[in-house]
C-alpha cells in the first residue's frame, strides 16, 4: 500500500537556510517543495513596479484594490531542477531576490488581505500532502495540522554572511552590513505583526543550524522523520 505522504513546515528567521533545508528533504523524501517566500516576494515585485511600495513602506488601500491582478505560480525548470516563481506569466525568479524587493517584502507581507490571497493558494498546493513548504506562518496558520513542523534559527550574523555569499555568487549586489540590517529589520516586522507573526508553532521541533552542515541537518531530519513514520504507522 502507498504510504500517505506528510506535510512538512519548515519556519523560522529570514536567512538561516529554511529553503536549501526544505529543497534537500523534499528531494529526498521525492515532496513538492514550496517557497512560500518567494509568493510574497513576487506580489512585492508587482507592488514595487507600480510604485505602491518603495523604501520599505506600502500603500495599503492601493495593494488591497490592484490585489486581484497578482497571479503568482510555479514552473518547473528542467535545467536547475527547481521551481521559478511566476508573476502573471513572467519568470521572476532572479529579479524577487534583489534588495528592492527584500526591503519591501515585510510590509506588502503584513497586509492582511495579501496573506489571505497566499495562504488560500498555499493551501491548495499542499492538499494532497507529499508537500515540503517553508515561510514564517506554515506550521502555525498555513498548516496547523502539518505532521511535522521544523522552527529554524541560527545566529544574526552568521546569517547576514550566508546571505551574503550566496548574492555574491549569484553575482548579484551586496554589501554586508546592510544585509545584516535587512534580515534583522524583516525578523522585527514579521515577528511584530497583528496577522499571522513569525513565532514558533507550539508543536515544532527547533533546529539551530549555527555550527551544522546541510548533511548534518540532513541527518537530524531523517530520525524525525523515520520516528515519526513509525508513529503513525507509515513506514
Ligand atoms: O523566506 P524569505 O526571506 O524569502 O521571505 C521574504 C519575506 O516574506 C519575509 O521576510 C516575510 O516578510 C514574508 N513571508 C511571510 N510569510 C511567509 C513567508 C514569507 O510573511 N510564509
Amino acid at each position: 500500500m502507498e504510504r500517505k505522504k506528510f506535510i512538512i513546515a519548515v519556519d523560522g528567521y529570514s536567512s538561516c537556510g529554511k529553503s536549501s533545508f526544505a529543497k534537500a528533504i523534499a528531494q529526498r523524501l521525492g515532496y513538492l517543495f514550496i517557497d512560500s517566500g518567494a509568493m510574497y516576494r513576487a506580489a512585492t515585485l508587482f507592488f514595487t513596479r507600480e510604485s505602491h511600495a518603495k523604501e520599505g513602506a506600502a500603500d495599503r488601500d492601493a495593494i488591497v484594490n490592484r490585489l486581484q491582478e497578482v497571479n503568482v505560480e510555479f514552473r518547473w525548470n528542467e535545467l536547475t531542477r527547481h521551481n521559478d516563481t511566476c508573476l502573471n506569466g513572467e519568470n521572476v525568479e532572479r529579479e524577487i531576490r534583489e534588495s528592492i524587493v527584500s526591503s519591501n517584502v515585510s510590509a506588502v507581507s503584513k497586509i492582511p488581505e495579501v496573506r489571505e490571497k497566499m495562504v488560500t493558494l498555499q493551501r491548495k498546493m499542499g492538499e494532497n500532502g507529499g508537500i515540503v513548504m517553508d515561510g514564517r506562518d506554515i506550521g502555525t496558520v498555513v498548516f496547523p495540522d502539518a505532521e511535522i513542523k521544523i522552527f529554524m534559527t541560527a545566529s544574526p550574523e552568521i546569517r547576514a554572511k550566508r546571505r551574503y555569499l550566496e548574492l555574491i555568487e549569484k553575482k548579484m549586489e551586496a554589501d554586508l552590513a546592510s544585509v545584516l540590517r535587512n534580515i534583522t529589520e524583516r525578523d522585527r516586522i514579521d515577528e511584530s505583526r497583528a496577522v499571522s507573526p513569525l513565532r514558533k508553532a507550539s508543536d515544532a521541533i527547533v533546529l539551530d543550524n549555527s555550527y551544522m552542515t546541510p548533511e548534518e541537518q540532513m541527518i537530524w531530519f531523517m530520525d524525525i522523520y523515520n520516528q515519526k513514520s513509525k508513529d503513525e504507522g507509515r513506514d
